[in-house]
């Protein structure tokens, strides 16, 4: 008998909750998620700038008072990332972060350096033997920025940005500058953009097993250009992005982006830009809306 009562209970309460999501659909529609749009620059609180250096990446996070820059292009295109930063009245960078020292991401980042009155630099602990390491190294040093290392689980508040960083892990001993690439996401209110340099398969795989679900971002900067060694199914589904770009030179040597990475994206989703097919690629954002320049 008691449990008939309960049991009645249970049903009208449960009728009630379901007739109150129900009203509540038909005021207020479905619930918001958020959506890709179109718009102007003049309307972003915050404005990503996936710049064409050709075979390469930069990108510029133009955040008020406090810019910050990620990867500086090959040296053979740092003319133009010059010209491009100049545009947008750039005097200072307070982050520039340089995602692993290989010439077609700090070819560039002596002469940004030089140029422009830089902060705090960003990179992972890996020495190289080479001229363009060589320059950022004396730039940094002779220009008095502050250089910092760092890796999984450092966290840096740039206002109201917020850069995670997700690889490499901090006792990883790599064999080449690829697989120490930073994965990091870039945050601003409910925008999350993954921006993930040359990282291989196996950065990706650190940052699924101790991320997980941090990992979700609305747009994926692919890595290492497209090339099969990066982006594995696993970490895509994770990342669930609702745009990727992809950063690369037009008839490469390398043939990026890969056929396998090109045709998982397509299944995965519409919205897949290249530098190579599209220029620059602007997003203006919001804390909770983002946007395609035109
Ligand atoms: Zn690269």
């Amino acid at each position: 008998m008691i449990n008939k009562k309960k049991s009645i209970v249970t049903m009208i309460i449960m009728g009630i909750v379901i007739l109150i999501s129900s009203v509540a659909y038909m005021i207020f529609g479905p619930p918001e998620s958020i959506k890709l749009g179109e718009g102007e620059l003049s309307d972003a609180e915050v404005a990503i700038h996936i710049i064409d250096v050709g075979q390469g990446d930069a990108a510029f996070i133009e955040n008020g008072d406090h810019d910050i820059l990620i990867d500086a292009g090959p040296g053979d295109s740092a003319e133009k990332l010059l010209e491009y930063l100049d545009g947008l009245g750039v005097y200072e960078i307070d982050y520039a972060f340089f995602s692993h020292p290989h010439e077609d991401h700090i070819g560039g980042a002596d002469d940004v350096i030089s140029h422009y009155k830089v902060n705090n630099v960003i990179m992972p602990d890996y020495y190289e033997e080479t001229a363009c390491y060589r320059r950022l190294m004396q730039g940094i040093d002779y220009e008095g920025a502050e250089l910092v290392y760092a890796a999984a689980g450092d966290k840096f508040t740039i206002d109201d940005i917020t850069v995670e960083i997700f690889s490499p892990g901090p006792r990883y001993k790599p064999d080449n500058a690829n697989a120490i690439s930073f994965i990091m996401k870039v945050s601003y209110g409910e925008i999350d953009a993954m921006f993930t340099g040359d990282a291989e398969t196996g950065n990706e795989d650190f940052a699924l097993r101790n991320y997980g679900d941090a990992l979700d971002c609305e747009i994926l900067k692919v890595g290492h250009h497209g090339s099969s060694t990066s982006t594995s199914e696993d970490f895509l589904y994770a990342v669930s992005p609702e745009v990727a770009v992809i950063s690369v030179g037009e008839d490469n040597s390398y043939g990026h982006p890969h056929i396998e990475t090109l045709s998982l994206l397509n299944s995965y989703m519409d919205n897949i830009y290249r530098t190579d097919r599209h220029g620059d690629i602007v997003f203006g954002m919001t804390k909770d809306k983002y946007w395609i320049v035109e």
